[in-house]
């Protein structure tokens, strides 16, 4: 049926991706120059029934940002700060802890953390951290640190290899690194927009490494700002070979650029992307990757109903209750700080979908939220 509706140029590719065939570089320039929306989600839709049926995933969690000092001033970043800065701040572990125990007790199963590169914070503050977050339940995930932090830590900090800095930091009970900091790989972008920062290289060997201690990761892509299509098409061409060396990631997440937050330069004035792009994107993403089991909506960037929209085109999972985002609201999304899980199940009903609660590695479990929440509301 879907078949027939199918122009005669995207058929090969309907064809291969029905076959279990992979597509090509090609394939994936093909279908971004398609403006044939409903057949991009309808092909996705193939791989994302196949590898999940009808069920879209959501997690329970809390962000907690414990300090967005910064050594680097990435042009796309409004989050990070100068010690000086009026928006600079910083949080104690106590303050870090009593919010994580807070969300605890509604239900959250992970804390995902994330900061700047911290010009003076002790070695021992974040092995500390890590461990008294981890001390506060043993079902309880401490998902932190970009690979830029990770390599922050290992070389300016612990003066350790990236090993060493990640089994320290597992020891001490880190469950997960975020995929943040990928933005796009290509260096020619790389050096416009967040010069000083890892290469796709060093991205990737932060990522290795931890896959090959057993432990699973992210991906992400920062796109709608300066890159090209190919650009676009060879970040994902990078993520999908890692993945064929490792297979750790588990969910591939991408973003579209805020200009408004974007400090003076190549990144000013840019239009966001429209919603037609975004769902496009999470689709070919779909297609393309098909060696990652979960593309995730990110509702913070698109808003929650075209993050419900984007569950027809290829997404099977929406990122997260979250409860206190800051880094896309500094750079000035509108979109609320957080959702219920109440909300995020009635928005996967809604689209047709089976909700069901995930953790940090995307396994499917039992509701955590249906507990009483009385006076415990997170500050
Ligand atoms: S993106 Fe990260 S590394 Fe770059 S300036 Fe912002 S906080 Fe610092």
């Amino acid at each position: 049926m879907i078949a027939k509706l199918i122009a005669p140029a995207l058929r090969p590719i309907f064809d291969r991706v029905v076959a279990g065939q992979r597509i090509t570089d090609a394939d994936a320039m093909q279908l971004y120059g398609s403006n044939d929306l409903n057949i991009l989600g309808a092909i996705a839709n193939v791989l994302r029934e196949r590898k999940n049926g009808n069920v879209a995933t959501y997690i329970h969690n809390q962000y907690i940002n414990y300090a967005n000092h910064c050594i680097l001033s990435c042009q796309f970043c409004a989050f990070g700060a100068k010690k000086r800065e009026a928006h600079a701040f910083e949080m104690t572990i106590g303050e870090i802890v009593a919010k994580a125990r807070a969300g605890l007790k509604l239900g959250i199963t992970e804390i995902h953390m994330v900061g700047g590169l911290h010009p003076s914070l002790k070695g021992e503050w974040y092995l500390e951290l890590v461990s008294r977050l981890r001390a506060l339940d043993e079902n309880f995930f401490v998902k932190a640190f970009t690979a830029v932090e990770i390599r922050h830590l290992a070389f300016r900090i612990f003066k350790k290899t990236i090993r060493e800095t990640l089994e320290m930091l597992r020891e001490a009970g880190l469950c997960a690194i975020t995929g943040g900091g990928a933005e796009i790989f290509d260096q020619e972008i790389r050096d416009q927009i967040c010069r000083g920062k890892e290469t796709a290289d060093e991205w990737w060997d932060v990522h290795r490494t931890w896959h090959e201690m057993g432990m699973r990761s992210t991906a992400t892509m920062l796109y709608g700002h300066i890159e090209t299509t190919a650009q676009r098409v060879g970040h994902l061409r990078r993520l999908r070979t890692w993945q064929d060396e490792t297979g750790g990631f588990t969910g591939f997440i991408p973003f579209a650029f805020e200009a408004a937050g974007a400090r003076p330069g190549v990144l000013q004035n840019i239009r966001h992307v429209t919603a037609f792009e975004e769902l496009k994107n999470l689709a070919i993403a779909r297609i393309y990757l098909d060696n990652f089991d979960h593309i995730t909506a990110y509702w913070v960037s698109l808003g929650l109903p075209l993050a419900q929209q984007a569950l027809n085109y290829g997404v099977d999972d929406l990122h997260g209750t979250i409860m206190e985002e800051k880094i896309f609201h500094m750079a000035g999304a509108t979109t609320p700080q957080q959702q219920s899980c109440a909300a995020l199940e009635k928005a996967i009903r809604e689209a047709g979908r089976e909700p069901m609660q995930r953790d940090t590695w995307y396994r499917r479990i039992a509701p955590t939220w249906h507990k009483p929440a009385p006076e415990l509301a997170v500050a």
